[in-house]
This record gives C-alpha cells, structure tokens and sequence, in this order.
C-alpha cells in the first residue's frame, strides 16, 4: 500500500492540543484547566509514560511550582531533598580551586533550592493535569503539523505498525488528527515539529541564532560514607580545555542517590572530541572520584539544552499557536535552569490562550503572550546572564567566566558595561576540518567507575521497534561521504552519546551505519552536523528511553 492508498486519518477536536509532556506542556494544561475548567485540552507525548524520555539535573528552583501547583509543600511530592551545600570549583588535571560562594552572583546561590529527579516530578505534574481532566496520550508522537488557511490547526500522531521498507505490517494502525483551536509545542530542545515551525514561519528572522549543549548523565547509588544529602557541586576546566565550553554538575538526594552529569557546549571546534568520553574522563577527576567507590551505576542517558538566552529566543507565536519551555530556548545556561522557566511559560502561553479562548478568538496569533514574556520573570532571569555564553564562547572559560561573572554582578545591579553580545555561528558551523586538529587518545574504559556506551545506552532501558523506518534521515548521502566523512573525520561516531553513528572502513568504500534503536533522543545530530545533513523525526510512538527516574 503506497501512502496515497492509506486510510483516511481519524479525527478529533479539542480547544488545545499540547505537544509534550515535559514540565512546560503539562504546567500549560495545567493552568488552562484551573482558569477555565470547561477548555478541552489533550497532551500528546512521545514516551512510553510522562517522565519516560525527562532527562535533566536537577536543582530546581521552586518560583514555578509555587505558582502553579502552591499545595505541592504541603504533599507528598518528589521535591524532598532541600539544597543544603552549594559548591563550585575549577578543576585542572589534579587540582581543584573553590570559588568562595561570596564572589558567585547571588542569582547562581542555589539557596532554596531542591534537588530532584525532573522526570518524577513531570510524573507528579501528569497525575495533577489527569485530576483536572486533561487527557494525556503517552507513546503517541506527533509528527506532523496540521495546517488550515496558513494557520496551525493541530496536529497528526504518526502511524503504527510501518515496516522498515515503508510498508503496512500487520497490526497497522493509522495516526491520529488532533485538531485544536490553538497548539502549544513543548516538545523541548530542537523539537522536532518545533524546528519546522521555526523554519516556516521565520520565527527565527532578527535573532541570534540558537545555541545548544550535550548533557550526559549517570544516575548512582552510592555507598553511605559518600553520601551527604543536599550537596551541589559544580566544575568547570579540567576534562575540557580553555577554548571547550562545558562543566559537570554533581548533585546528592533521596536514598543515597548521586546524579553526575557532564555538559560540552556545542560550539566546539575538534571533531575528535567525544562529549561521552570527556564526561567518563571527568568523573576519574581526585575531587570527584571517590565519591563512586563502592556505588552501583543505575541509569544513563544524554538531551541537548538551549544556551542562546535572551538573543536566541524566537518570535514564540504564529496563526494557531505558540512555542513554549526548552522548544523557545528559555534555558538559564550560567544556573543550568530551565524547568523553572518551563513552566513559567507554559503558565504565561496558558493565560493567553485562555483569554483568547473566552473572547471567542481561535487559529490567531496570541501576539499577547509574545508581548509579554521579556517583561515577566523568564525575561527578568535571561536578561542578566545574557553575556554569560558569548563571553565563554569568545575568550574561553577562564576569562569568559571570571568577567561573565562581573557582567552578571553588574546586572544584579541593573547595568552591564558590555550591552548585548551576539553569539555569532550556529553550531554546525563550528567544526574544523580534521587536518587542522589533533586527534583526541581517550583512555579505554574500567567497567567500574568508566563505562563504554553500549553498556551505557543499556542502562537508559532504551527500546524500539526494531521493523521501522529509520528515523534518523541522511538527506544525502554522497555528501556525508565526502563531507562528513572524508573532511571531518566522521564526528557523529562521536558525538552521539548512543554510538548510533558508525563508519565502517570496508575495501571499496567507507560504509555509513545507523544503529538507530539505540537512539536516546538527545537531538545532537540534527544540531551538529556539520552539514545540517540529519534530520531527527519522531520513531514510531512510545521508542526511545525509559528513564525511571532522570
Ligand atoms: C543534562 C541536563 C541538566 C539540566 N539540569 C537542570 C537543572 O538542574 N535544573 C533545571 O531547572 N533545569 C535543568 N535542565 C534543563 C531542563 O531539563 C529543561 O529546561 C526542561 O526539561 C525543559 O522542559 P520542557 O518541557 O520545555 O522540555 P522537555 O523537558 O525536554 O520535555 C519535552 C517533552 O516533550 C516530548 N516530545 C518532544 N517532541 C515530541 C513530539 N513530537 N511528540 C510527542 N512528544 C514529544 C518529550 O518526549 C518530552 O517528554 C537540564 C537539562 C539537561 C539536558
Ligand atoms: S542518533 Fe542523534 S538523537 Fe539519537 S542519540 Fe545519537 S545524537 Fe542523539
């Protein structure tokens, strides 16, 4: 059956369809219920649960839940571990120096905070959402945008049950239409549907362009004598040298468990850098490794994050609906903060939506909530920590820090000698070619404190179906040969942190494979391909990770 002979897609219709149900998606629907309890309002989501592909620090700043769910001290929640000691270093090779938490900006205290696993907490945020009458559909993706008179008019699951060949299996079943009178797109990081939107609309016209990160993450339990509930500890330097943005983070809470992660700002050079081994490198550091010595590695996994801030933020509205959360960019790179903000717009995009749904209005631009946004708090946070990663970008970590810092200081007070930096190149553009860099020797792995990435992409318990069409699109091959390839060394076998990517040396020709059940849908490929030559589509509903608890 060709796609022309595919049964017609059943439709249904809602006041607002929310794509994803990260904490800016469900804080949307959220809000909508609790100012107009009548509103329908559907959450698709790609997951095989709300929380299944969350993957985040996390130190949450509580400003957000506050708002929206205020009951939430007095529940039993996953927000139980209060930060309690907040630390920050710059490594060298052996060393380590503490910057004294007096000369940090106050807005990087992380006094008041709590440590959690972002993940339960968007379960905690679907359980709320479900009681007010959401409908939320997890292990459904949406894979298209539905269009009406050049206005968004929903969207369509993707179909089940498609072979490899493009062909209906048995046990086919057609995607669904979704169709509302507004669409909010909380699909995070480089959505997938997101970054069309963006396209099609020029939402992106008279910005800067958007800069990204690769976290990766290892979940441990650790043994109890190096446990010490409430402390955060952040690096920069050492794996990474001075022109390499990035750093760890390294946050203890609930039973003995240790969340270790490590971010690369994607605007590196090397295309032999490998953002996993720079991060297994990372934990043999003498500060950090004797916390693991005796612990159990319990879960792994990798996402992109949004660095651009203020600059990067896309127009955020078009006919029929509006980008909110990771999807927008509203990530706090110098605090690696976002979920606050998440849902801090997805509250601000709801109260728009619901105005215009009251006064009648649907399929127009909320031009309101676009209005509104640089003047709330979201706007407050970026505002301040906007010369933060250009500074980084263009003198390199010790510099850029130390008067990345001062410029943050100045602002606390409502100034900034510098004005606004731009960020310059997106960050395909950033690689050089291979003969002008030194390839990178990594130490092979221990098995006890450092791991390979098979055994890695193991503990994210990350499964597809296996007879699907590969979602993992190389536009052209011939260009990924002599491109990708034959100039760049082949830098997808490396920065993909699932080992997705492989060039295999055969006597005719290199052989280009992917090893796409083993995608964590981190998003790095479609933003770091040099050639912008990968396009990351939703697979099949419910693949991807199964994060317990990231
Ligand atoms: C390593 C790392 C550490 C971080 N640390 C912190 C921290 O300590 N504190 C903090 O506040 N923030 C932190 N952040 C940032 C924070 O995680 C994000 O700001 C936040 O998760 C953004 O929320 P969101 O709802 O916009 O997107 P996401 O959390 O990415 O959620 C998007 C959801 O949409 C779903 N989805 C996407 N596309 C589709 C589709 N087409 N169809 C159906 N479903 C779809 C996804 O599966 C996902 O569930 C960190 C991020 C990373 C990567
Ligand atoms: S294939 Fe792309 S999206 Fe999937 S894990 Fe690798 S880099 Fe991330």
């Amino acid at each position: 059956m060709s796609a022309a002979e595919l049964p017609a897609r059943e439709a249904m219709e809602f006041d607002v369809v929310i794509v994803g149900a990260g904490p800016a998606g469900l804080a949307a629907a959220i809000k909508l219920k609790q100012l107009s309890p009548q509103t329908s309002v559907v959450v698709v989501e790609k997951g095989s649960e709300a929380g299944a592909h969350i993957l985040s620090g996390a130190v949450i700043d509580p400003i957000a839940l506050d708002k929206l769910v205020p009951e939430w001290r007095g529940e039993e929640t996953p927000v139980r571990t209060a930060v309690s000691d907040d630390r920050f270093y710059v490594l060298g090779p052996s060393g380590a120096v503490r910057l004294p938490n007096l000369l940090l900006p106050p807005l990087m205290s992380n006094h008041g905070n709590f440590i959690v696993s972002l993940g339960d907490v968007c379960r905690y945020l679907a359980q709320k959402a479900e009681s007010l009458g959401v409908e939320i559909y997890p292990g459904f993706a949406a894979v298209e945008t539905l269009f009406e008179n050049g206005a968004v008019a929903g969207i369509a699951t993707g179909d089940m049950g498609i072979a490899k060949d493009g062909h209906p299996k048995a046990g086919f079943t057609r995607g669904m239409e979704l169709r509302a009178k507004y669409t909010l797109f909380a699909e995070g990081a480089r959505g997938s549907l997101s970054k069309g939107l963006i396209e099609r609309f020029g939402l992106q016209q008279n910005r800067q362009p958007q800069k990204f990160g690769i976290g990766l993450k290892e979940l441990w339990q650790v043994a109890p004598e190096n446990f010490s509930s409430g402390l955060v500890q952040h690096t920069m330097g050492w794996p990474l040298d001075n022109r390499t943005g990035g750093g760890s983070f390294l946050y203890h809470f609930g039973d003995r468990l240790v969340a270790v992660g490590f971010v690369v700002h994607l605007n590196y050079a090397n295309p032999y850098l490998s953002p996993f081994e720079e991060f297994q490198r990372f934990k043999t550091h003498p500060l950090v490794r004797q916390t693991f010595s005796g612990g159990k590695r319990i879960c792994y996994g990798a996402r992109a994050l949004t660095e651009g801030g203020w600059q990067s933020v896309p127009k955020l509205v078009f006919p029929g609906g509006a980008l909110i959360g990771c999807a927008a960019g509203f990530m706090n790179v110098p605090r690696i903060k976002g979920s606050h903000n998440a849902v801090l717009s997805g509250m601000l995009a709801a109260e728009h939506v619901a105005a215009a749904l009251a006064a009648g209005r649907a399929h127009d631009e909320l031009v309101d909530y676009e209005a509104a946004w640089r003047g709330s708090p979201i706007g407050h946070d970026l505002w301040r920590v906007r010369n933060a990663k250009p500074l980084w970008s263009k003198l390199g970590t010790l510099a850029g820090v130390a008067l990345g810092g001062l410029d943050m200081w100045t602002n606390t007070f409502g100034f900034s000698l510098i004005g606004t930096l731009k960020h310059g190149k997106p960050d395909s553009a950033t690689l050089k070619p291979a003969a002008q860099c030194r390839p990178i020797a990594y130490p092979k792995p221990d098995g006890k404190l450092t791991f390979d990435r098979l055994s890695s992409v193991y503990l994210s318990n990350t499964n597809h179906e296996e007879d699907q069409p590969v979602h993992l699109i190389v536009r052209d091959g011939a260009l990924q040969k002599s491109s990708e390839h034959d100039v760049y060394a082949g830098p997808s076998a490396r920065y993909c942190p699932a080992g997705v990517y492989e060039w295999i040396e055969e006597a005719s020709a290199p052989r280009y494979v992917i090893n796409a059940q083993n995608c964590v849908h981190c998003k790095t490929c479609d933003i770091k391909d040099p050639n912008q030559n990968i396009n990351w589509v939703p697979p099949e509903g419910g693949g991807g990770p199964n994060y317990p608890n990231m």
